[in-house]
């Protein structure tokens, strides 16, 4: 039996998480759920998977469903309630589903209390690596990588000398626009951009998706999970999403891991890891896909990429800054606030202005986080 409590449960990756463990009832448990302001969904949750705490965003949201709860369940709130599900309980993995830097204090959380971590929330690697990796390391707890390009080179890795990689390659779909040029953007709506050609994401990454910054926000998290430097992390277009990354060895050997992009498949496998479970994703025909192409990262085209990869290089508290920013400037997107370009403008804009520190504490990240915030959202 293995005990689950998941961060995030009535986001995409939340909910997709518990389609896994409705696929293996019997094998899995889930201790603990922790959702935002989405309460109709996580009441069904509560119903159907039986966990014994739940949180959810706020005080008031707890008053409104605590009537409505099975007797024995408890409920919790807030950003100590998302602690309290991470950390409490019995859980022996914690899916961190949450969208943004939100997630950071929760997720050491868990770790510091010894869970196994299944990571999807890439923001927290971004804003706080050196620290969430460390810890991880001091508290023997495995950092399982959801994120499907990681999962995949997590699973290329398996059982190789880490001496013997030569570099990793991230694929990347190209998003929403990615027949589109520079000129095409400037008036592109929310609901294009929505619109993901082969992924089911929520809206945060998906825009993230289209201006390449969840790429670049991944050749982040991939520096960290796999303790590589940036010169040997590549990015390689590949719209169709099959070849979901790779890695090339000393010897010029390449191991890819390939499937139809399902994120059940990476989340399954963090959860089930070392072992592999049958699993709903549709099976993969490479005769029916017939070809497969790449083209060489287009950094003109994708001007965040490039910023994401070189905050990644300076270090610090660089990556906070721009992945600050960036949640600022795409909320204000969605809301319809700033076009579509504007985004990458404000991440600039406020890197341009950032002072960066080097090997920051939890503190200063804190503090660059909410700076990086107030100045993405008056820009
Ligand atoms: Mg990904």
């Amino acid at each position: 039996m293995k005990r689950i409590s998941i961060l995030g449960s009535t986001g995409s990756i939340g909910t997709q998480t518990l389609d896994v463990v409705a696929m293996h009832p019997e094998e899995f448990e889930v201790d603990g759920l922790a959702a935002g302001n989405n309460t109709a969904l996580l009441l069904e949750q509560v119903r159907r998977f039986k966990p014994r705490r739940v949180s959810v965003s706020t005080k008031e949201r707890a008053d409104e469903i605590r009537s409505s709860l099975p007797a024995g369940v408890e409920l919790y709130s807030g950003s100590e309630g998302l602690v309290e599900i991470a950390a409490g309980g019995n859980a022996d993995t914690v899916v961190t589903a949450l969208v943004g830097s939100v997630g950071l204090q929760s997720t050491l959380a868990a770790i510091e209390a010894g869970r196994h971590i299944g990571l999807a929330n890439k923001e927290t690697l971004v804003t706080a690596g050196h620290l969430v990796t460390e810890l991880a390391g001091r508290k023997g707890v495995k950092l399982l990588p959801v994120d499907s390009e990681h999962s995949a080179i997590f699973q290329c890795l398996n059982g190789e000398n880490r001496e013997d990689v030569a570099s990793i390659t991230i694929t990347a779909s190209g998003g929403s626009f990615r027949d589109y040029g520079r000129e095409q953007l400037k008036d592109v709506t929310v609901e294009d951009a929505l619109r993901h050609p082969n992924w089911s994401m929520g809206a945060k990454i998906t825009i993230d998706s289209a201006t390449m910054v969840n790429k670049g926000l991944e050749v982040i998290e991939a520096h960290h999970l796999f303790a590589l430097p940036y010169e040997q992390i590549n990015v390689l277009l590949h719209p169709e999403s099959i070849i979901h990354s790779y890695v090339e060895f000393r010897d010029s050997s390449i191991i890819a891991q390939l499937g139809t992009p399902d994120m059940r498949v990476p989340i399954q496998y963090a959860l089930t890891y070392p072992d592999r479970w049958q699993s709903p994703a549709s099976r993969l025909s490479l005769a029916q896909v017939a070809s497969l192409t790449f083209r060489e990262m287009d950094y003109e085209r994708y001007p965040a990429l490039r910023m994401a990869i070189d905050c990644g290089i300076a270090g610090g508290t660089a990556t906070t800054a721009f992945n600050a920013a960036n949640e600022i400037a795409v909320a204000r997107f969605l809301r319809g606030e700033i076009p579509f370009l504007r985004i990458e403008e404000i991440i600039d804009e406020v890197l341009q202005r950032h002072d960066n520190a080097a090997n920051p504490n939890l503190e200063q990240i804190r503090l660059c986080d909410l700076a990086s915030r107030e100045l993405a959202a008056t820009l």
